[in-house]
């Protein structure tokens, strides 16, 4: 197993690192993106997986027949954030498929079919829409909005599923390849320092039993595009009495995101601005800010954002939610089984979302499984987890499929949401 995993995370440690950061800038249908899924599809190749594309691109590799009874599926996403780390979403990939090769070297044939999902586009870097991978085959995402989203370069969804040779009409939900589904596993980086701290607070990353824990929800969370207007004009002629600067309107937002969180007990995080015209000598004519909040409760989330949007009311900004999800919670009878299979594993609810988050809400049993990250970083190049606690990761995994597969999952007893 940990030589299967070791092999595997080599091959992708130079997939789309960029050299300046070390970071990895893998955005949906670029020639990287191309290149993670010919990784993938070789991989499920060589394990003799049959490969499918469902009608949002994302891979489905199966051991057994799906069309005869759905399956426990586990598995990640390959794309990555602006300059994202290496694990977030590959070391799902990776542990999924060195979970096969374990099972196998143990000579284990699931009763039930396995399968290793790679979804498309989770992280939304370059369209703006997380998870649109799992939204579109759910329906939570139209195939009509998906097709709209533009890049950065203007570039839409649509043309970007062209230039990869998809054909955009194709788009849609896809009850066919979520009814294969019997239940959902997604082991990924923790993206808090919950397991490397000890009860007292202080850093223990020798703790065995604390290297990998068990999801219990989601917190609600939802991104605004915020539009801060402003004037055009020269830097260094323009009295500031006659300015209207949209860069200040943003250092008002920026303040009020951190304020409004602060005081109402949620994240509140301005991480994206494009600024026009974007000249150092020049008055920012419009600034576009993005906006992402989140908190274990709906209410203050929306408070948040509400707040932020009162505070700069006078500046004339405008708001558009762009996503919204409200709490999710794993689905109870998976989440029980997996404590019973993982006694003493941590449980652990997080502000980040997930494919798995996205299906559980569509009814699908899912539940999550993270790996300790010692310094808690994530979305950033420093995202880390020791190689000993991603085996343990693969090796929790494999424990749980083996016991999934060895009787099918009821659908109907799911409590979903
Ligand atoms: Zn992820």
């Amino acid at each position: 197993m940990s030589v299967s995993f070791d092999r595997m995370w080599s091959d992708l440690a130079s997939v789309g690192r960029e050299p300046a950061t070390g970071g990895y800038r893998r955005f949906a249908w670029t020639r990287t993106d191309h290149d993670l899924r010919e990784w993938f599809a070789g991989e499920c190749a060589a394990r003799g997986l049959a490969l499918t594309e469902d009608r949002a691109g994302n891979q489905w590799a199966w051991w057994g027949d799906p069309d005869a009874q759905p399956g426990v599926v586990i598995g990640s996403h390959l794309d990555s954030v602006p300059d994202g780390g290496a694990f977030d979403g590959p070391l799902g990939v990776v542990s999924a498929l060195a979970t096969i090769d374990t099972l196998r070297q143990r000579g284990i044939t699931p009763a039930v079919p396995l399968g290793v999902v790679n979804f498309v586009d989770e992280e939304g870097a370059r369209f703006g829409v997380a998870c649109a991978g799992s939204r579109i085959i759910t329906g939570a995402l139209t195939a009509d909005r998906a097709r709209s989203l533009t890049d950065a370069d203007g570039i839409s969804m649509a043309q970007a599923w062209t230039a990869a040779g998809r054909d955009p009409e194709s788009m849609g939900p896809d009850d066919e390849a979520v009814n294969r589904i019997a239940c959902f596993v997604e082991l990924h980086v923790e993206q808090g320092k919950a397991l490397a701290l000890a009860a007292d607070g202080v850093d223990d990353l020798d703790d065995p039993a604390r290297a990998v824990a068990i999801g219990t929800d989601i917190w609600p969370h939802g991104r605004w595009r915020l539009d801060i207007p402003g004037e055009a004009n020269h830097a260094g002629t323009t009295r500031l009495d006659d300015r209207r600067d949209a860069m200040l309107g943003l250092a008002t937002v920026v303040q009020s995101a951190r304020q409004q969180a602060t005081v109402l007990g949620c994240v509140a995080t301005v991480g994206k601005v494009r600024v026009e015209p974007g000249g150092v000598n020049a008055i920012s004519s419009h600034v576009t800010a993005w906006l992402d909040a989140r908190g274990a409760d709906e209410d203050a989330v929306r408070a948040t954002v509400s707040g932020v949007l009162a505070d700069s009311d006078s500046l004339g900004v405008e708001a558009t939610e762009e996503s919204w999800t409200p709490t999710t919670a794993f689905d109870a009878a998976l989440v029980s089984r997996l404590r019973g299979i993982l006694p003493g594993a941590p449980l652990l609810g997080t502000g980040a979302g997930h494919d798995a988050g996205v299906l559980a809400t569509h009814g699908v049993p899912s539940a999550m499984l993270y790996v300790r990250n010692p310094t808690g970083i994530s979305h950033s190049p420093a995202e880390h987890a020791e190689r000993r606690d991603c085996h343990d990761g693969v090796m929790a995994l494999t424990s749980v499929v083996a016991e999934l597969v060895s009787r099918p999952t009821d659908r109907t007893n799911g409590s979903g949401q």
